[in-house]
Parts: structure tokens; sequence; C-alpha cells
């Protein structure tokens, strides 16, 4: 799916998405019409809404060229939306994949930028995409059941903290020192998961003292594959302050 579609040619094609989807997610015969476009919206949204017993969905024109097992996952999603009912793991898997790949993410920052929108932190760096990274680790070594947090890049670079997974918000926040053609791969991708580590093991009381680091917490870290020459390169780069010289009691 590579050649540029006319958008109202595309539109009889939308609507017999959002036709499956309904019937898929409602699983009604009768279901209302639809009426489905391409959006110019600043980001990556889609709108649907039920009007005079009528659907009408809106789906970002950075969409247009997504092949079709994407736009009907996000017609299922909204559909579901619609209906207040869950929308099925599967579809927001297929779509959540794609939405975050790394030429999406592109195409959604540039259109922002044409638009007028200012980009808020991403999890696309310069270098490195944290959600592909997140989605490749999870998989590896997670059996991908880890829940997916709120990925982004530090606004600054920091070397003192390289990753802090926040457990109240549900995010990881990853330095920009690390989103770099200079650091390797396996370095910043340790960085992550680690902090995936702190989602897979959450902080427990013992005797009135939160621990963040268990012994269990330790024997994962160590079966990452590049363990060793990861901790070596980072502690070359945070030398002489230690990767995670923080306060006891501070979330790490
Ligand atoms: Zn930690």
């Amino acid at each position: 799916m590579t050649e540029l579609l006319d958008v109202r040619s595309r539109d009889a094609r939308l609507d017999s998405i959002f036709n499956a989807a309904l019937h898929e997610v409602t699983r009604r015969k009768d279901t209302p019409q639809v009426q489905a476009c391409f959006y110019p919206y600043a980001g990556l949204s889609s709108t649907i809404r039920l009007r005079n017993g009528r659907v009408f969905a809106r789906v970002s024109d950075v969409l247009i060229q997504s092949p079709p097992e994407v736009l009907h996952s996000l017609a299922c999603i909204l559909v579901a939306k619609l209906y207040r009912v869950k929308a099925p793991s599967e579809h927001e898997k297929v779509y959540h994949e794609y939405a975050t790949s790394t030429p999406v993410l592109h195409a959604t920052e540039r259109t922002r930028r044409k638009r007028g929108y200012k980009i808020i932190t991403s999890a696309l760096g310069r270098t490195y995409n944290l959600e592909e990274a997140f989605s490749s680790l999870n998989k590896q070594y997670f059996g991908g059941e880890l829940d997916r947090p709120v990925l982004s890049w530090s606004q600054g670079k920091t070397r003192r903290v390289l990753g802090h997974h926040d457990h109240v918000h549900g995010t990881i926040t990853i330095s920009r020192t690390l989103d770099s053609p200079k650091v390797p791969r396996f370095v910043t991708e340790y960085v992550l998961y680690h902090e995936m580590l702190h989602i897979k093991h959450p902080p427990k009381m013992v005797r009135g003292r939160t621990i963040y680091h268990s012994r269990e917490f330790r024997s994962d870290e160590r079966l990452y594959e590049q363990f060793d020459d990861a901790l070596k390169y980072l502690e070359r780069i945070a030398s002489p302050v230690r990767r995670e010289r923080r306060p006891r009691r501070s979330r790490s």
C-alpha cells in the first residue's frame, strides 16, 4: 500500500470498513448507516458520533495509506467507544503497533508541524523509538505481557538519572542523553529494560522501607543479553556518579 489514493474514492471503502466494524462489535444485523471520511486533523486523532440515527466517522488523513487491517482495527476501536463496550485487545494491538511505528510517528509529526501545532514530548527520538523498543523488549523478555506505560524522552539531557519509572502516573521517561547514534542500541534498550522491570516488580515495603530493586528484580536484570557490556558502558558515561545514585526513598 504505497500509492496515494484519492480521498473521495477511499470514502466508500472506509464506509464499508466501518459497516463491517459495526456488525462485528455490536453483533447486530441491522446497524445504523455510516458516513466515514478521512479528515485533516492536526495529529493522529479520529472521531465518531451518532446523530439522527446515523454514524459519522472521521479518520485522521495521516492514516490514508495505512493497510486495511489497521483501518479495520481502528474502526472497531471507535465503534466500541461509541457503544461503550471494550474493543477486542487484538484490535488495540494492531492499531497501536501501527500508529506508533517510526514512519507513522514521523508522518504525524510532519502534519502537526505543517498545521501549526507544537510538538510535545514524544516517544520518537532522533535515533531511537521508545515504542518500538518497548514492544520488542516486551516480546523478548516479558512474553508480551507487560502493560504499556506512557513512554517519553526527557526534555533535557540528564546524565545523572538515565531512566525513571513513575508508578503513580504509569510513565517511563528515558534521558535524551541515550537518544544518540553514539550510544549503542543495546545500552539505550537496557535502560528501558531496567525501567520495565519496575513495572514487573512493583516496589514493596519491607520493615518500613520501600524496596525498589529486590533480589528478584536484580536476577531478572541479569537476563538481559548484553547486561555486562551495557553496565560497563553506562558506568563510563555516568562516571563518577553511579547510575542510580539517588536518595534511598525516591522512586527510581
Ligand atoms: Zn531502578
